[in-house]
């Protein structure tokens, strides 16, 4: 016989900052048997009741019994997370340096603690009556009721013999019974209403790949390859991580749905991760024909309802698998059999709030503590992965050279824009580029335009007195947007109207300068005037769904230019795009960041990758000033390998990952002296905490010096020894006095050092 546990340690459900610890609680004799791990509580707390999760359970406290209060009741008899997830938990608050109250939010139900409660009072469910019929009890007494005379009552039973429960609405209508008759037969006992919720239905509703619907598909050897060995750790039941390295449009999401098939087989289930919400339509349509009604997708973009709906549906075991963005992964999907990382490069597996996790450490990390293989893939997988797969043991590197449905790649030409004439010659779109768009439209094919810069122009300055105006939170210049017209800052999101005048001068002599993507659609849209001329960007895609709008008509037969952020560099698998133009790739090369090589390689790699992906061949046009790069050449050769091996030489000189671990801490406070007294406190702590074993950076302003009305200064820390810095650093974070209106970010492995 298990004995029952005495105390309880319970997180309590405040978001308080010194309430970062579990408390001890008795467990009352009745309760006992119901109580473990994951389950919710409720218990008294500083004269009042609180809600709590149960993380632990044990024999005896360090408390004296008279200072330990009893369980009052618990909430719901399913536990939210099991001993695996909390392990997980306290991973992520050690790794990250995070408060573990911070991190417990993530797999808690979404919409606040309200909603944290099974039905709780925040979410509106909409129910609906569904009648069944009591067999029983209606042969007891089908004899002795005289049904000539309850003719209608008759129907129903009949009805309800024939097709089984259904809807009460339903019943009514296909019977044309009314409420009387229901109502007699519930009281004779021979029907049963139950209340049941009514579901959403989250499904898209379009198709972007019409060729491919239905259509089986028959693996190639390499991607037979690929399949074989994961299936074995899935046979093996191991954990084991694989980086599948395929070009694009290799298939990599076919070898996904091979894995989760077999997963499925064995009676488990599968995480499918994506860095973005654009991607999810596609792969979750590519999912449901294979899987039907077991996938659902969950992301960001849902509202708090939808998202909490969604999780009560996973946490009672209706999907066996989910796709979406990176906190898909804290849904409480149970038997984990498998994690899969689409675009496992993404830097939007960064999550960039309070706790600055990697979505593709939680996976591994998972992976690791339920024993379950984990599927990474990329076209041009991330430096750090690329290299781990190469070095570590349990790391398997599974190369896909070609592609799946097509024999060539694009061809690729570059044009140096340090030669155009610019009297004769719009830099923006070249002659090249102009008239390349033109050809590929008269064929009816689709053109893709990438330009990473969101608005229509950089900044504007007045002609007459020079104004430049600027945000003033953050001292950078307004971008400017045409549709509609306004300035905006692009680090705080500030917007400021403007009505084509100098706010200093009032003369109306202004220069827009610099490009953004609203010019450039203006420019298309006025060359070519039939034609429709789409744009993909975080402007266009704020209302619910527009991205598959803004697909649908893209995708509808026909000539088409998309033109768009880094938004449409990944996924779309499109069939008649058959040009991408890139604008201009050096505002990508320019950042102060190590990391812009590898974004710049692996952005315009996954951009060229939309053209020609299926029967058509495709070609992309690169602009930029500077042809004669190093990265440019890798990428004019379509080699990842040469890029691989190059920067690897770069970042192993100046000994930045994957040759250490870097920790970026940003104090930001509004009064930047006392943000530098702060800052360099901090820095004498570290430097005195790790001595030699650790190289510090800093402290500096950060790149972005101010964001609305916040001054940052950081440092960064460099370490071949995570697991000591991050005690080292738990350590002096516990005790460090900061200014009481000063934040600190810890940004563990940062993805940008902006
Ligand atoms: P990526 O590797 O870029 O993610 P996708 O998985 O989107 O590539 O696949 C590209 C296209 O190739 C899809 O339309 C897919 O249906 C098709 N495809 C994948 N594998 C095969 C195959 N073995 N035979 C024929 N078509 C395939
Ligand atoms: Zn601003």
């Amino acid at each position: 016989m298990v004995r029952n546990n005495k105390y309880a340690e319970v997180y309590i459900d405040i978001k308080t900052f010194d309430i970062d610890h579990a408390f001890d609680y008795r467990i009352p004799t009745h309760l006992s048997p119901d109580i473990n791990i994951g389950k919710v509580v409720r218990v008294p707390f500083k004269n009042r009741i609180e809600i709590g999760y149960i993380v632990k359970t044990k024999d005896k406290s360090e408390l004296e019994d008279k200072e330990i209060k009893d369980i009052a009741s618990i909430v719901d008899v399913k536990p939210f997370f099991d001993s695996q997830k909390l392990e997980l938990i306290s991973w992520i608050s050690r790794y990250y340096i995070q408060p573990i109250g911070s991190v417990f939010k993530f797999f808690l139900p979404p919409g606040g603690k309200s909603g944290r409660l099974a039905g709780g009072s925040a979410i509106k469910f909409k129910f609906k009556d569904y009648i069944t019929l009591n067999e029983a009890a209606y042969k007891k007494i089908k004899d002795k009721i005289n049904w000539k005379k309850n003719y209608s009552q008759k129907k129903v039973v009949d009805y309800l013999i024939l097709h089984g429960e259904v809807s009460k609405e339903k019943l009514m209508k296909d019977t044309g019974s009314g409420n009387t008759s229901i109502t007699a037969l519930a009281e004779k006992n021979i029907i049963s209403v139950i209340k049941k919720r009514q579901k959403r239905d989250f499904r898209y509703d379009y198709e972007t790949d019409r060729t491919s619907k239905g259509k089986k598909i028959v693996l190639n050897p390499y991607q037979q390859q690929a399949s074989l060995s994961i299936e074995e750790a899935i046979d093996k039941k191991i954990f084991h991580k694989f980086l599948i390295e395929g070009v694009t449009g290799s298939g990599k999401t076919d070898i996904y749905i091979a894995a989760c098939r077999k997963v499925l087989a064995c009676g488990k289930k599968a995480f499918i991760l994506t860095p973005e919400i654009s991607l999810t339509p596609q792969l979750f349509s590519r999912f449901e024909s294979e899987f039907g009604s077991r996938v659902c997708v969950y992301h960001s973009n849902m509202n708090d309802a939808e998202r909490y709906e969604r999780w009560l549906d996973i946490w009672n075991g209706e999907f066996d698998i989910v796709i979406g963005t990176r906190s898909s992964i804290f849904t409480p999907l149970d038997r984990i059999g498998i994690i899969i990382l689409d675009e496992e490069h993404d830097p939007s597996y960064k999550e960039g709030t309070w706790v600055r996790y990697n979505t593709q450490d939680v996976a591994i990390k998972l992976g690791e503590i339920l024993q379950v293989p984990v599927v990474m893939g990329s076209a041009t997988p991330g430096l750090v992965t690329r290299y781990r797969a190469e070095k570590e043991d349990d790391f398997t590197l599974l190369k896909i050279p070609v592609k799946a449905q097509s024999t060539s790649f694009p061809e690729t030409e570059v044009i140096d824009l340090k030669k155009t004439d610019r009297l004769k010659e719009d830099p923006v779109i070249t002659g090249r580029l102009f008239t390349a768009i033109r050809e590929e439209l008269e064929k009816d094919n689709k053109v893709i335009i990438f330009l990473n810069r969101r608005g229509y122009s950089n900044f504007v300055i007045c002609n007459k007195c020079g104004n430049v105006p600027r945000c003033p939170a953050c001292d950078l210049s307004y971008n400017y947007h045409s549709d509609p017209k306004k300035l905006v800052c692009h680090h705080c999101g500030r917007e400021q109207n403007y009505d084509g005048k100098c706010p200093v001068c009032g003369a109306d002599n202004i220069f827009l300068y610099g490009t953004g993507i609203q010019k450039v659609q203006s420019k298309l849209q006025m060359r070519f005037k039939d034609t429709p001329v789409l744009r993909m960007d975080s402007d266009a895609t704020v209302k619910k769904k527009s991205h598959q709008e803004i697909l649908k008509k893209f995708i509808s037969p026909g000539g088409s230019i998309l033109i768009g952020t880094q938004m449409i560099a990944k996924g779309l698998d499109i069939e008649d795009v058959t040009l991408v133009g890139i604008i201009n790739c050096d505002g990508m090369l320019g950042l102060p960041d190590y990391h812009m090589n590898e974004r710049a390689y692996q952005l315009i790699t996954q951009v060229s990758g939309r053209a020609g992906r299926k029967k058509k061949k495709g070609r992309v046009i690169i602009q930029t000033y500077n042809p004669e790069s190093s990265v440019m050449e890798s990428i004019l050769a379509n080699d990842y390998e040469s890029f691989y091996r190059q920067e690897l030489e770069n970042r192993k000189e100046l000994g930045y990952p994957p040759f250490s671990n870097l920790v970026n801490i940003i104090i930001s406070g509004k009064d930047e002296n006392i943000v530098k007294r702060d800052i360099g406190e901090l820095f004498d702590r570290v430097v005195e905490a790790t001595g030699n074993c650790c190289s510090i950076l800093g402290p500096a302003p950060a790149p972005f010096h101010k964001i609305n009305l916040f001054y940052r200064w950081h440092i960064i820390i460099k370490s071949k020894n995570m697991d000591f810095l991050n005690e080292a650093l738990a350590e002096i974070l516990k005790r460090f006095k900061k200014f009481d209106e000063n934040k600190i970010i810890i940004d563990v492995d940062p993805v940008w050092i902006l």
